[in-house]
């Protein structure tokens, strides 16, 4: 190999770091694997139909299981054996909702394509970020209320983009554009509660400045006794149409004025932050449970198999991203990494000079054995560009 090439080498070298944080959030994986089976054996009469195919839940249940706990635990190589050198072609996935090695992955693909986007609007318009709450609620009623929240934002969309108009209430000089909302769940672990709430980016016309001036005092200005915030007149209107939407009443004018308070709702110029709404329905839940477990060493201090249960059966099927009026049929909720499998020129001529000196073989390595080989003999793992952000993006904390 020439010098030239090993400098390109370099540009496409996957760090020990990476791996070793895939191996990190796969460890939780076995257990959610153990789940998935028993969620198959309680449920194992139920039968799933998707357009015209029909499984049995067991099945269904079963397959997951294999895939999760699968996940990332073996990587396809060509291996230059003498000169040390592995290139990675690919990493086994799962795409599973409750692997945070996937869902990692796909949450900062979500925030890589989409920001340059949200940036461009940002120049003609004024993005908010809106986070809209309900009641926390039980896990017998999680999946009913992520239904509702779902049902209820469509409905205010409605409003915002003046597809239907409240007498007296003139949206229209709001000049909203579209929306992304984006679902979280979140638990209340001293009530052992859900909190199922919406973050969303808003564009509206420029200069509107709807999150000024906070002067409101209602009960949502107070935590644990202590007035932590306002809101402003947009913010309370807000809450009020967010409430009626969300228990199905009709909404007018009179309605509102009327309403004493609504559901939580907070405004705030984004200000080019948009990270929270690419993030993954239980990215923060599933990182609060991972540091209680690794705390006291304890797996049931991690998610209980009740609470997979209640947060499966609020997601299945369910769209956690979704984007309205000019984000209206973005693919947001995308569950494939898809590969670009046209290899870089960069990476042939690399491949090429390799193969100059000896001949490359096809393998499968284990990760452990892959962390091994990087961090303690020293070998060089390379891959496309592709594979090499995704492996990157591993690399920092759950959320
Ligand atoms: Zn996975």
């Amino acid at each position: 190999m020439d010098l030239f090439d090993i400098e390109k080498l370099n540009t496409y070298k996957n760090s020990g770091k990476s791996f070793c944080d895939m191996a990190r959030r796969i460890r939780i994986n076995p257990l959610i694997a153990d789940y998935y089976e028993h969620l198959g054996c309680d449920y194992e009469d139920m039968l799933v139909t998707r357009g015209i195919n029909t499984t049995d839940f067991y099945t269904k249940c079963h397959k997951r299981a294999e895939r999760i706990l699968e996940c990332g635990r073996r990587v396809t190589t060509t291996q230059w054996k003498e000169s040390k050198v592995h290139h990675v072609t690919s990493v086994q996935l799962c795409a599973d909702k409750f692997c945070g090695n996937c869902q990692k992955q796909f949450a900062n693909r979500r925030e890589h394509r989409y920001t340059p986007l949200l940036q461009v609007l940002n120049e003609k318009y004024d993005l908010y970020h809106i986070a809209l709450t309900v009641p926390n609620c039980t896990g017998f009623f999680l999946s009913e209320t992520v239904g509702n929240i779902l049902k209820a934002f469509g409905k205010m969309m409605k409003f915002f983009l003046c597809r239907k108009k409240i007498r007296g209430l003139p949206f229209e000089g709001l000049g909203c554009r579209g929306a992304i909302r984006s679902l979280e769940i979140t638990m209340n672990e001293s009530m052992s509660t859900y909190h199922p709430h919406l973050h969303c980016i808003f564009v509206f016309r420029k200069g509107i400045e709807l999150d000024k001036y906070k002067v409101f005092t209602n009960s949502f200005s107070y935590s644990r006794g202590r007035k932590v915030q306002q809101f402003s007149a947009f913010e309370v209107l807000v809450q009020k149409l967010w409430r009626l939407c969300y228990d199905g009443d009709k909404v007018t004018k009179t309605a509102i004025e009327n309403l004493e308070e609504g559901y939580s709702c907070i405004v705030n110029y984004a200000d080019g932050n948009f990270h929270q709404i690419f993030k993954y329905a239980v990215a923060g839940l599933l990182a609060e449970k991972k540091k209680a477990m690794r705390k006291d060493g304890n797996v049931q201090k991690g998610l209980s198999y009740t609470e997979f249960k209640d947060l499966y059966f609020a997601l299945e099927n369910r769209r956690a991203l979704q984007g309205y009026g000019c984000f209206y049929g973005l693919k947001l909720d995308e569950a494939e990494l898809d590969g670009d499998d046209v290899a870089d020129e960069e990476i042939r001529s690399i491949i090429n000079s390799l193969n100059g000196v000896e001949e490359g073989n096809f393998t499968t390595e284990k990760l452990r054995d892959v962390i091994e080989n990087i961090v303690v003999k020293k070998h060089v793992y390379f891959s496309d560009k592709d594979i090499k952000s995704n492996l990157d993006s591993l690399a920092g904390d759950d959320t």
